[in-house]
C-alpha cells in the first residue's frame, strides 16, 4: 500500500476528514483536482459559508478555534439585539427571519450554548479549507494539486487510483469530490432524488439603472445588496420547468436577463466581476459505503443551499467518519464499526434535505404557497416557532457534548484536541481509561464522549461494555 487512504478532494469535507485521520495516525493522500489558485477563483468573493453550532464545537475540540476565528467574517450572537430587539442573521426558514427576541431563554438546549447559538458566523471555503489544509500537512498528511482522480480498481484488500496516469494503491478511498463527484459516479452508487425547479444566480456586478433591495415577484424572488463603490451583489431565483444545463457559463448578458425576468426592473449589467448558479436539485447517495469505498460531504447529498447546512453536514459527515475508519485500519474497531457510518449519517442528510425542500416549496410565485408562506410566518412570529426554527439551523438541537469546565478551570473541549475518546468521572474509572488508552479527566459527571463529540455514556450501566461497542480492545 502507498497509503491507507486517498481521499478524492480537498474541499472543506475533505480537509477535515485529512485532518481526523491524520490525528489517529493513519498515512492520508488528498488529491485534488484543481490549484489553489483556481480553487480561489472558483469561490471568488462569494465563497463565505455559515458555520453552525456543530461545526465549531468540532473545530474547538480539535484546538482549531483560533485559526478559525481569524479567518470568520462576523458571528451573530443569540442574545445580540438590533435597535428592533431582532437579530435577524441568527437565520431564517424560506426567507422569512426568526427574531432573536422572541426565543425561549430557558429552553435547555439554547441555554447550554447560550450566546454561541450563532454558530461561527461566516467563514470563507477558501481560507477554512487553507487553515485545514495546513493542520493536515502538520500531521503528516499528503495533498497533492491539481490532480483529479479518474479512475479506480477495488478489490478486497484495497483500491487502485487513478489519477491520469498515475496510480496509488490505497486500503480506502473517500470521494469528497463535490456534488458531481467523480468517486460516487465511478462506484456505481445511485443518487436518487428531485430535479431542479428553482435557478439562483450570485452574481458580484456593476449595474446601470436602480435597482431596489429585493422582493419576491411572479416568476421567482431576488435580493441585491450594494457592496460599495458601484459595486452590487445580485442574486437572483426563478422557478424553471424542464432541465438546467450547468455548463451554460454565467455570463453578463445571462445574470442581466434572469434579474430583469424576476424583478421585472429594466437594468443593465454593464460588469460582472464573479457569477455562479446553483439549483434545488436533491439528492442523496442510496449508500455511503461500498467495500472500501466511501463517500462524505456533497458526494453523498445535494441539496438547495437555504439555511446554510451544505458544509456543516459534510464537516459532520468527516467527524462520524474520520475515528471510525481510523480504527478500522487500525485494526481496535469493533465489529461493524464502519457500517454505523451510514446509519449514522444518512437520516442526518435526510432531514437537512427536507428541511431545504420545505423551504424551495415555501417559496414558490403560486397564491396557495404564498399562503401558506404566511402562515409559516404567523409561527415563526411566536416564541415556540422561533425557537424550534433556530434551534434546528444552528444545530443546537444535535449536538451532544456538555460544555463542562473542570476544577482546574480546563474545558472538556480542551481534552479532544488529540481526537481520542475521553472518560470523564470518578477516579475509579481512570482503570477503565488506562485500559482502552483513552483520555481520562476527573470530574464530577459522569461521561464517554466519542472523538466526533458524541456522548456514548452519561452514568448508566457500565462504560466498559459501551466501549467494547466501539473498540475491540485498546485504543492505543
Ligand atoms: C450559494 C451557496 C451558498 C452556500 N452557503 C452555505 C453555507 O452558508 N453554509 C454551509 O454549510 N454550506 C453552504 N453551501 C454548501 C457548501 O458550499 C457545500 O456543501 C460544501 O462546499 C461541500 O463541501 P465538500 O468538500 O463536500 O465539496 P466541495 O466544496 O465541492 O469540494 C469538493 C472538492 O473536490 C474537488 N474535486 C472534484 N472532482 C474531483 C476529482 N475527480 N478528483 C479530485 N478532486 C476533485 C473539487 O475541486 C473541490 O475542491 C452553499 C452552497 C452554495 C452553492
Amino acid at each position: 500500500m502507498d497509503f491507507d487512504v486517498v481521499i478524492a478532494g480537498g474541499g472543506p469535507v475533505g480537509m477535515t476528514l485529512a485532518v481526523e485521520l491524520g490525528l489517529a495516525g493513519v498515512s492520508v493522500l488528498v488529491l485534488e483536482g484543481l490549484t489553489p489558485t483556481r480553487r480561489r477563483e472558483v469561490d471568488g468573493p462569494m465563497g463565505a459559508r455559515a458555520m453552525n453550532v456543530p461545526t465549531v464545537e468540532h473545530f474547538d475540540r480539535r484546538g482549531l478555534l483560533p485559526a478559525v476565528r481569524k479567518a470568520q467574517q462576523g458571528a451573530p450572537e443569540l442574545w445580540g439585539e438590533d435597535e428592533n430587539g431582532d437579530a435577524a442573521s441568527i437565520g431564517h426558514f424560506s426567507l422569512i427571519f426568526a427574531r432573536s427576541s422572541l426565543l425561549d431563554r430557558d429552553d435547555p438546549d439554547l441555554r447550554r450554548v447560550g450566546r454561541r447559538v450563532g454558530g461561527g458566523g461566516f467563514v470563507h471555503r477558501a481560507e477554512l479549507v487553507d487553515l485545514l489544509a495546513d493542520r493536515a500537512r502538520e500531521l503528516g498528511v499528503e495533498i497533492r494539486h491539481g490532480m483529479a482522480v479518474t479512475g479506480f480498481d477495488a478489490d478486497a484488500d484495497g483500491v487502485t487510483v487513478h489519477a491520469g496516469t498515475q496510480r496509488f494503491r490505497a486500503g480506502w478511498l473517500v470521494g469528497c469530490d463535490g456534488a458531481h463527484s467523480a468517486v460516487r459516479r465511478l462506484a456505481g452508487i445511485d443518487f436518487p432524488g428531485v430535479e431542479p425547479e428553482q435557478v439562483s444566480y450570485q452574481a458580484v456586478v456593476e449595474l446601470d439603472g436602480d435597482l431596489p433591495g429585493g422582493g419576491f415577484t411572479d416568476t421567482g424572488f431576488y435580493m441585491s445588496i450594494e457592496l460599495g463603490e458601484g459595486v452590487r451583489l445580485v442574486g437572483p431565483t426563478e422557478y424553471v420547468s424542464g432541465p438546467v444545463d450547468r455548463d451554460v457559463p454565467v455570463t453578463a448578458e445571462l445574470v442581466q436577463e434572469t434579474l430583469r425576468r424576476v424583478s421585472g426592473v429594466p437594468v443593465t449589467v454593464t460588469r460582472l466581476h464573479h457569477g455562479s448558479r446553483s439549483t434545488d436539485t436533491t439528492r442523496q447517495a442510496a449508500e455511503y459505503r461500498r467495500g472500501r469505498v466511501l463517500l462524505a460531504g456533497d458526494a453523498a447529498h445535494v441539496h438547495p443551499p437555504f439555511g446554510g447546512q451544505g458544509m456543516n453536514l459534510g464537516i459532520g459527515d468527516a467527524v462520524n467518519l474520520g475515528w471510525k475508519l481510523a480504527a478500522t485500519i487500525r485494526g481496535t474497531a469493533a465489529e461493524g464499526l464502519l457500517d454505523t457510518y451510514q446509519r449514522e449519517r444518512h437520516p442526518v442528510g435526510k432531514w437537512v434535505q427536507d428541511w431545504a425542500m420545505a423551504q424551495v416549496a415555501l417559496l414558490r410565485p403560486d397564491p396557495r404557497s404564498r399562503a401558506l408562506r404566511e402562515v409559516m410566518r404567523d409561527l415563526l412570529d411566536t416564541a415556540d416557532g422561533a425557537t424550534y426554527v433556530v434551534k434546528n439551523i444552528s444545530g443546537v438541537a444535535r449536538t451532544q457534548a456538555p460544555a463542562v469546565v473542570f476544577e482546574d478551570g480546563s474545558r472538556l473541549a480542551d481534552h479532544c484536541h488529540d481526537g481520542r475518546p475521553v472518560l470523564v468521572g470518578d477516579a475509579e474509572l481512570l482503570g477503565i481509561a488506562t485500559k482502552y488508552g483513552i483520555a481520562f479527566v476527573e470530574g464530577p459527571e459522569p461521561l464517554l464522549v466519542r472523538p466526533d463529540g458524541v456522548v456514548a455514556w452519561s452514568g448508566e450501566g457500565d462504560p466498559e461494555s459501551v466501549l467494547r461497542q466501539w473498540f475491540c480492545h485498546s485504543f492505543e
